[in-house]
């Protein structure tokens, strides 16, 4: 059994409610301040341990209490934090969500600690062999994706690269990944770039997904809560079952069956595992 390890972004999310988004020089109040663990990195990793995979994330956080708050999390969910870094004189990524009473979001990202990623926190890529997968999204600098994607693939390792927020990173870089996995979104962005990866998953919300000629379909959920963090979810679990060795159809059965479980509550990453 191979082990995951993600390559990805650290962020505390401060959700606010408001009735409405202000306008240009005004100032509003709003509901409770709720704050919130994300960023695709460390959302992923929670959902790969929880899908019962060895994860080990490879990021940064800054200096301050959300950093070490954070590292405390995913260690309580058996991610390994040995390589996040964190960044002296820096904050960790923070994301300011304005939710209006019609539900519509505004989402302003200071990526903080993140962006302070640089290629020598590859090295701890070095020890990744055969039968192990890389998992990374794009919320850290770019460079330092393409190049971990390489290191990794040079390895023999597996590399599942989730193309989110979209950029077009060059076609050798995609090509090295089985598969990329964007969502509907993103598919029409590369599509529109006119960027082929070798190996493409798309997930299509409630209907499922598709990952080359292969097609799963959604979960029927009842009651749905929240979808944010259901492709993290389905990128995690997908990881895990990857590097547990299953094939394509009952990796992406897994993933689709977390990531709705992951529609059914609040927030991107599930409540913290019990002391026991
Ligand atoms: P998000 O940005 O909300 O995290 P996404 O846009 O990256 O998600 P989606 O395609 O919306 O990705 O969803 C990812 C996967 O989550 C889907 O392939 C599906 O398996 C599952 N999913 C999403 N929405 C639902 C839903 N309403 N009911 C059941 N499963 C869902």
């Amino acid at each position: 059994m191979g082990s995951v390890v993600v390559l990805g972004s650290v962020n505390l999310d401060l959700h606010l409610q408001v009735e409405r988004h202000p306008r240009g020089g005004e100032t509003l109040l709003a509901g409770d301040l709720e704050r919130r663990f994300g960023g695709k990195g460390g959302n992923q990793a929670v959902a790969a341990a929880a899908a019962g995979a060895a994860v080990s994330l490879v990021g940064a956080v800054g200096d301050d209490d959300a950093g070490r708050e954070y590292l405390r999390r995913l260690e309580a969910f058996g991610v390994r934090v040995e390589a996040v870094r964190s960044v002296q004189g820096t904050s960790t990524g923070t994301a300011v969500i304005c939710v209006d009473a019609q539900g519509e979001n505004t989402i302003v990202v200071a990526p903080g600690a993140n962006h302070r990623v640089a290629p020598d926190a590859l090295s701890a890529l070095d020890g990744l062999q055969e039968g192990d997968v890389l998992l990374a999204q794009l919320e850290l600098p770019l460079e330092v994706v393409a190049e971990g994607v390489r290191r990794a693939s040079a390895r023999g390792a597996r590399v599942v690269l989730n193309l989110a927020p979209y950029a077009a990173l060059p076609e050798d870089v995609l090509r090295l990944a089985d598969p990329v996995v964007v969502n509907e979104h993103e598919a029409a962005q590369l599509e529109a770039d006119g960027l082929h990866p070798a190996s493409l998953l798309v997930t299509l919300g409630a209907e499922g997904s598709r990952w080359d000629e292969l097609e799963v379909r959604g979960e029927r959920v009842e009651h749905v809560v929240d979808t944010t963090g259901a492709g993290d979810s389905f990128c995690g679990a997908l990881a895990a079952r990857l590097a547990a060795g299953d094939d394509r159809r009952a990796a992406v059965q897994s993933a689709t069956e977390a990531a709705a479980l992951t529609v059914q509550h609040e927030g991107a990453q599930p409540p913290l595992p019990r002391p026991s």
